[in-house]
């Protein structure tokens, strides 16, 4: 097995050397649907790996607080130069260590503890740190909650307006990571324009998109914006916050000091390749092929008889309520991983069902459009999901499935592993 793996690890953990092998080789021999999921590059992996995780360089460029910051400060330069040039933001913080940090400094830098949010619930396809009750989010702060309407399943704007006019956030979250439409960002700024709050859009799931022209832009409607940078955008586990200059200083110091110690360097400068390659015409390429994939994706998904959440898709992911398939989302998820398919149970908007089994699935093309798979492969991808959906218990089946999927992925090399 070539593996890649550094001759020193190897030898000097062969236990750890041996998981890592293992989980190579499981990344290249199945379908992964997880839409929060991708493949960065070689030049991304190698900056991640490098000696930039030995150094310590507290503050920003220019303003540390140890010495030995030549090569750190332009390498922090060049990422934030790039976020702030990809995206059009007036300024951009590349410290955060992923989303959840992120979300939480701008929290943490524009509101007050006990400050009312005004978010999308989490069941409806927002995320824990838009205000849910276990997070932090949802403790020190005072929650409202906007969803989605209950016949089309589109975000009820009339609902978010009533919700910011009634309970007057200082803060309004708009931004998901299980929704499959377009998200009308000057809506929701012209809504917290009306009760005078500030707009955080959390573009997490969708930066890469929005990064390829295949998303509108958040960036010219929002106050700050938040995103991991490891999903769609296919850079390093890590975060990243743009805003407007009249936030800077106030975002700044939410990260450092305020939340964090020490940035990841090493994912400081992964970031930067990152950026560097989504800054390229083969991103705006890869953005809206994401998005052709997922439609092709729902359309042959459809003409099996799934029920779509809203019907389809406008971008990267697709979220299946299995409930006229006498199925649960759990036992879909168990017995499509056992066909190679890769994908999570995920609740559906007005579940009857309890979260941990719930009656969806999540699916994602982004890291099949990475290794560059296209509509043809989406169309068997769905005629496999409706074999495998309509004998969940059938091992044969799955088995049989798995090593078609083996000899599909033989064609479609992805690149890291
Ligand atoms: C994934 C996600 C996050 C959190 O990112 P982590 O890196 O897992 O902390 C925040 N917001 C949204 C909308 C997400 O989908």
């Amino acid at each position: 097995m070539n593996l890649n793996l550094h001759p020193a690890l190897q030898a000097t953990d062969p236990e750890t050397a041996d998981l890592i092998a293992r989980e190579a080789q499981r990344q290249r021999n199945v379908l992964r649907l997880i839409p929060s999921e991708n493949y960065v590059s070689d030049a991304v992996l190698a900056a991640t790996g490098s000696c930039l995780t030995n150094k310590y360089s507290e503050g920003y460029a220019g303003k540390r607080y140890y010495q030995g910051q030549q090569y750190i400060d332009a390498v922090e330069r060049i990422a934030i130069d790039r976020a702030r040039k990809l995206f059009g933001a007036d300024h951009a913080n590349v410290q955060p260590y992923s989303g959840s940090p992120a979300n939480l400094a701008v929290y943490f830098g524009l509101l007050n503890q006990g400050d009312t949010i005004l978010g999308m619930s989490l069941p409806h396809g927002g995320h824990l740190t838009h205000g849910w009750g276990v997070t932090i989010s949802g403790k020190h702060y005072n929650v409202a909650r906007y969803g989605v309407r209950q016949n089309d399943h589109r975000i009820d704007l009339d609902e978010v307006r009533r919700l910011a006019h009634e309970h007057k956030p200082r803060l309004i979250v708009c931004g998901a990571s299980a929704y499959p439409r377009i998200i009308d960002f000057a809506a929701f700024a012209e809504i917290a324009r009306e009760v005078g709050a500030y707009l955080l859009a959390d573009m997490a799931h969708i930066s890469g998109l929005v990064a390829g022209g295949a998303h509108p832009s958040p960036v010219p409607f929002a106050d700050v914006v938040s995103t991991t940078t490891h999903k769609t955008l296919r850079g390093p586990r890590g975060g990243m916050l743009l805003c407007k200059a009249e936030h800077a200083a106030a975002i700044d110091r939410a990260v450092f000091p305020g939340l964090q110690g020490g940035p990841h360097n090493h994912t400081t400068a992964a970031i930067a390749v990152a950026l560097h390659e989504a800054a390229t015409p083969e991103f705006q390429t890869y953005a809206h092929r994401i998005v052709e994939n997922a439609r092709a994706l729902a359309d042959r998904l459809l003409s099996h008889g799934f029920t779509l959440v809203s019907g389809g898709t406008d971008n990267h992911l697709i979220l299946v309520d299995l409930n006229n398939k006498g199925v649960s989302g759990k036992i879909a998820a168990q017995a499509l991983e056992g066909a190679g398919i890769v994908c999570n149970a995920n609740s559906v908007p007005f579940d009857p069902r309890k979260p941990f089994d719930p009656s969806g699935i999540r699916l994602g093309t982004p890291a099949l459009t990475t290794r560059g798979m296209g509509p043809a492969e989406m169309v068997r991808l769905a005629d496999w999901i409706s074999e495998v959906v309509a004998a969940p218990a059938d091992t044969a089946v799955q088995t049989r499935i798995a090593g078609e999927i083996l000899d599909l992925c033989g064609s479609f090399p992805a690149p890291g592993v």
